[in-house]
Formats: C-alpha cells, sequence, structure tokens
C-alpha cells in the first residue's frame, strides 16, 4: 500500500548523460546567473525544490544497493573542508522519495546512467518530465536516476560510485562537464574523468543553490 504511482508521461527526454563516446553538441547560451568553470556552464537556473532534505528509494531490481548509498556518502560528506547542506535518507515509499534509482540494460548503448527529473503541475495535472532546456525556467519536485547495467557492470566500484555521485548531482541541477580541461571534475561527462569524490566547484553550486 505504500506504492503512490506518480503519473507522468510516456515520453522520455535525457536531461544528461554519462557517456564513454563523442561529445554531444552544447546547447543554449550561459544565463548571467548560471555558474561556471574554466569557461564551461555548471549548473541550470533552477534547482529541485524542495531538495535539501530528502529520501531516496532504491527500486525492485536494482543491484545497486551498495554503490547507491556510498555515492549518498559521497554527496553528504565531501573530502577536506566542504561541507553542504544536502541530507538524503532511505525510504521504501514512493510518495516519500525524491531520488529514485531505477535499473535498465541496454548493452548497445555507450550510456552508462541518465536522470530524468519531474515537475508538478500545479492545476492538478500530476507529475510530467521536464526536459533540459525547462530546468533554466522551473524547479522540479524529484529526479529519477536510471542506471544501465550492461555499462555499469564494466565499472570498477569506484567508477559506480563516482558515476551515481555524478547523476545525482544532475538531479539537483549540475550539468556536465565536456572540456579536457574539467576533466578533474566530478561533473566531467565521461567515464575518463578522473574525479573519485565530489569536487569544490560543484559542491560550491550545492552551497550556493540550496
Ligand atoms: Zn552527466
Amino acid at each position: 500500500m505504500d506504492e503512490m504511482p506518480r503519473r507522468k508521461t510516456s515520453w522520455r527526454i535525457l536531461v544528461s548523460t554519462l557517456v564513454v563516446g563523442t561529445l554531444l553538441a552544447t546547447l543554449h547560451t550561459t544565463p548571467a546567473t548560471a555558474a561556471t568553470f574554466n569557461g564551461e556552464r555548471l549548473d541550470f537556473t533552477k534547482k529541485m525544490s524542495p531538495g535539501t532534505n530528502i529520501g531516496y528509494k532504491i527500486f525492485p531490481g536494482n543491484e545497486y544497493t551498495s554503490s547507491i548509498p556510498a555515492a549518498i556518502n559521497s554527496l553528504m560528506y565531501p573530502p577536506g573542508s566542504m561541507s553542504n547542506p544536502m541530507v538524503l535518507w532511505q525510504t521504501t515509499v514512493t510518495a516519500n522519495s525524491q531520488m529514485d534509482f531505477y535499473q535498465y540494460s541496454k548493452s548497445a548503448s555507450d550510456i552508462v546512467a541518465y536522470v530524468e527529473v519531474f515537475r508538478k503541475d500545479d492545476n492538478g495535472g500530476g507529475y510530467y518530465s521536464m526536459g533540459a532546456p525547462a530546468m533554466d525556467a522551473f524547479n522540479w519536485r524529484y529526479a529519477e536516476v536510471w542506471l544501465n547495467d550492461a555499462r555499469m557492470d564494466e565499472l570498477s566500484t569506484t567508477k559506480r560510485r563516482v558515476t551515481i555521485l555524478h547523476e545525482m548531482l544532475h538531479g539537483y541541477g549540475l550539468r556536465d562537464l565536456k572540456l579536457a580541461v574539467n576533466k578533474a571534475s566530478i561533473m566531467y561527462a565521461y567515464t575518463s574523468g578522473t574525479a573519485t569524490a565530489m569536487t569544490a566547484e560543484t559542491n560550491t553550486v550545492l552551497v550556493t543553490k540550496y
């Protein structure tokens, strides 16, 4: 009885992906209020609201039951003297979760994982998926993290945790960085990135946003 299905549209838009291969086209011009890092946009101007203290749910069939809590730990407890206001607690009640973790398997795809964010229709129309451009226009209510088991299986334990951390950060409104100069950032878009934990420029965005 704890499953409160959320009504949503059936179409799906890739908000962002951690991809192995080719560079995706960079969109949009940068709004004045957006954070940047080495010349690249680092965030969307809107956010998950409320997003500071949220539940997360690992849905049945998702086998990354240790990597996900490890990633959450990496988010809440960044290295060194960094801190941020993010708090997440595990729940089995869908209606109490704002960060949902699902698994799928697509071996023909380079996509390791992606995130979809959902807005609530204020006129009672339920929840619906937002595309990336809308993340500069409207706050969203919750995020779904989708892990491609076919690709996740190939990664080390560290890379799995880092991938999940990266995706969660998309759920909070961070964007992919694609310039090689940003390879050390947790928001670098490719699995060749070198970050193993939260990085400073990204943590600063969380502190500023939330
Ligand atoms: Zn990404």
